[in-house]
């Protein structure tokens, strides 16, 4: 009797043949770890070779791939420094050309390889291609391992010089899938892979590495695709069903006397978007059941006294409110508006960051202990193990988008099943709302407060900064404020701090001497922010020169103009996000991106989509498109596993199957315990309740 082996992911890549232990450092190095991870590994692109073009049917100026066997490698001195790579089809031969790097390609290529190059085909002599793209499909004549289609991988340089490009993996992964078949489990169930006719696992690990054709490429990405994907909706039905189970909540009621009398203080009505989030809170509340709700409003929709009403009913019926911030610098903001708003009303209000003096810090500890703040606004100082709130009954996230969902759990576990409020300026399309906040509920602010101009955006080039200058002079003489930001992505780059100080000493010296300017950055002390946040709001600084660290949330409806330095550098979202610092107020406001003359592709579609749209919800899907939503959401930002082979955009129709079914799963098993889930109870702990602790299956 066979021995039966493990399974592929708990087989260490070292073992399959041809890796060994050096290899099997780099593989883990770029996150295989596996046999599993290597199977994983999937080819970028594939080659079909019967839509490549025979070379005696080429024409110049064409662009395409072309595939041969090297005749020739060949270094010519005149009259330029060359290398030539000659190869041949049966029915013709085509020369590639280097210029550059003679050496370097020259070791790359030998006698017949069988090669790829992709390239715009002139003719000179001969048909050739100038600096073409290549890929080495095999090594001999003798290997050959692919059929009709050829899989190209991705890989890195170290991994090249091992040995590892395109046609190393190919090698190293056909021993995997020689050696291993036996150990490749399926982790979806018979009847849904009837269903969907899905490929069986291993059947798709063949098909998608060594296809017999592009009809069976499809298929396995199918069915690895809807694997993906059911996996992913797995997690949110468990934590749905997790805080949806007949979890008692705190009940919380109000007559809305004090919310009256707090809204009465205020210069303006809430408005209509405002006062409905607010009944699908309210609903929540006292409803018996924990709130678990998502709150999306496009930057300066009001999703800040939605939340302080939220905290007063929860003072109200007394219980805490903990109120966590992303950055320090919004944490204290919100602390200053709400402590205004409140004076004179019996409810206590306190900031907790972690720059704070320790005595101060342990004394607002103690008052959180003692029940004698009502609500705390803070960053992730509030997740530390010394805060203990005597009486939690609700815990809001402002930005969402910039925590884990693990801070968000640390939060919560504060307290017996508190509401939860998260809120987020980052319009994510309607469309994925529901994939990436599969266990919340959503409420969305759609609507901005009355009175507000649309931001005038402007795209400009640097040559044109004297102007913009000037522009920002005239304003300021009459009483607006403005912001200039450096793009300090980082705030541990040392050399962009240095650069922000200097075009700071020079805008205060040379550009601006008339105005009271000053600089904003992450390295200042708690105090030094504190005070130029005040002074700026106050008005006794005209001029802001900032870091990124005004990014989310800061408040000045004085401030109208907003100058971005390296505009090309920043993401669409985070532009968006910094152009929402203007254009709170009722005055017409300006976003003025400059960026050198010469940028990239991408970078100038960004710009030019700002010019032309302020709508959060048009910016974000064109992010997606322009990122991928493997960029989007590969960052773990929204507390999701990566995806590999789903697109959240392009595959909705086997999200929502994916989503059905996993829903239906968890209803009808909703602690994965039936003997038919047993291996999807594995691979589901695994893969994804290991590494994201978010759901425990008891
Ligand atoms: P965000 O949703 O981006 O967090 P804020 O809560 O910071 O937005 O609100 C932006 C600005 O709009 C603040 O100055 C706030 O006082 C103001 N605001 C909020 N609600 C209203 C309203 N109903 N009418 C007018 N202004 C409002
Ligand atoms: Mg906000």
């Amino acid at each position: 009797m066979a021995i039966p082996q493990k399974p592929i992911d708990e087989i260490e890549v070292q073992f399959v043949k041809g890796v060994g232990e050096r290899r099997a450092r780099l593989l883990n190095e770029v996150g295989i770890f596996t046999v599993e991870d290597l199977l994983l590994h999937v080819p970028r692109r594939y080659l079909d070779r019967s839509t490549i073009l025979p070379i005696n049917k080429l024409s110049t100026g064409e662009e395409t791939t072309v595939i041969g066997q090297v005749v020739k490698v060949e270094i010519i001195k005149y009259p330029r420094r060359r290398l030539e790579v000659t190869i041949y089809d049966r029915t013709g031969i085509l020369t590639a050309v280097w210029f550059n790097q003679v050496d370097f390609f020259a070791r790359i290529f030998k006698k017949d390889q069988e090669v790829a190059f992709s390239g715009k085909v002139g003719f000179f002599r001969g048909w050739q291609m100038v600096h073409p793209d290549f890929d080495i499909i095999d090594e001999s004549k003798e290997q050959l391992h692919t059929g009709q289609i050829i899989p190209l991988y991705s890989t890195t340089q170290p991994l090249r010089k091992i040995g590892l490009a395109s046609h190393g993996f190919r090698r190293i992964i056909h021993n995997a899938l020689e050696k291993y078949r036996q150990a490749i489990e399926e982790n979806l169930p018979e009847f849904l892979l009837r269903k969907y006719r899905l490929l069986p696992r291993a059947e798709a690990f063949f098909q998608i590495h060594f296809p017999d054709s592009m009809e069976q490429v499809k298929q396995a990405w199918r069915r690895f695709k809807y694997e993906e994907l059911f996996y992913l909706e797995l997690l949110m039905a468990l934590r749905h069903a997790l805080y949806r189970s007949p979890v008692q909540g705190i009940k919380m009621e109000t007559s809305g006397e004090l919310i009256r009398r707090v809204l009465a203080r205020l210069p303006f009505q809430l408005t209509k978007a405002q006062r409905k989030v607010l009944r699908e809170i309210y609903a929540d509340l006292k409803s018996g059941h924990p709130m678990n709700r998502l709150l999306q409003g496009d930057v300066g929709s009001g999703k800040t006294l939605v939340a302080l009403i939220t905290a007063l009913i929860a003072a109200e019926n007394g219980y805490q409110t903990a109120f966590m911030a992303p950055t320090e610098i919004l944490a204290e903001q919100h602390y200053l508006n709400i402590r205004d708003l409140l004076r004179g009303f019996p409810i206590r209000v306190a900031l907790l960051i972690g720059s704070l003096p320790p005595a101060e810090k342990a004394a607002v500890q103690e008052q959180i202990r003692n029940d004698e703040v009502h609500l705390v606004i803070g960053t992730h100082a509030l997740i530390q193990e010394k805060v203990e709130f005597k009486n939690l009954g609700l815990v809001i996230i402002d930005e969402q988008h910039r925590f884990g969902v693990l801070q968000r759990g640390e939060l919560m576990n504060k307290g017996w099943n508190p509401h939860l409020l998260v809120m987020t300026a980052t319009p994510i399309p309607r469309t994925l709302a529901l994939t990436l906040y599969g266990d919340l509920d959503v409420s969305i602010i759609d609507e901005m407060p009355p009175g507000r101009q649309p931001i005038k955006t402007v795209w400009r080039t640097e040559k044109k900064l004297k102007e913009i200058y000037q522009f920002i002079r005239e304003k300021v003489a009459q009483g607006d404020q403005a912001y200039i930001i450096y793009p300090l992505i980082e705030e541990s780059e040392k050399i962009d701090l240095k650069a922000a100080k200097e075009s700071y000493e020079h805008l205060q010296k040379q550009v601006f001497p008339e105005f009271r300017l000053a600089l904003l950055h992450g390295r200042l002390s708690n105090r030094e922010k504190e005070e130029v946040m005040a002074q700026f709001k106050s008005g006794e600084i005209q001029i802001l020169v900032s870091t990124t660290v005004v990014e989310v949330g800061v408040d000045v409806p004085n401030a109208t103009i907003l100058l971005i330095e390296h505009a090309e550098r920043f993401g669409l979202s985070q532009l968006h996000q910094l152009r929402g610092r203007v254009g709170r107020g009722r005055k017409k406001s300006y976003c003025i991106l400059v960026t050198p003359e010469k940028i990239n592709e991408v970078a100038r579609r960004r710009m030019e989509l700002l010019e032309k749209t302020g709508n959060g919800f048009m910016i974000a899907e064109e992010d997606l498109k322009l990122r991928g939503s493997g960029e989007f959401f590969g960052t773990r930002q929204h507390g999701l596993p990566d995806l590999r082979f789903a697109n959240l955009v392009e595959d909705q129709k086997i999200i929502q199957a994916a989503r059905r079914d996993a829903f239906a799963l968890v209803e009808n098993d909703p602690h994965l315990r039936l003997p038919e889930h047993r291996l999807i109870r594995r691979y589901f702990q695994k893969k994804y309740a290991d590494k994201f602790k978010l759901v425990q299956i008891s």
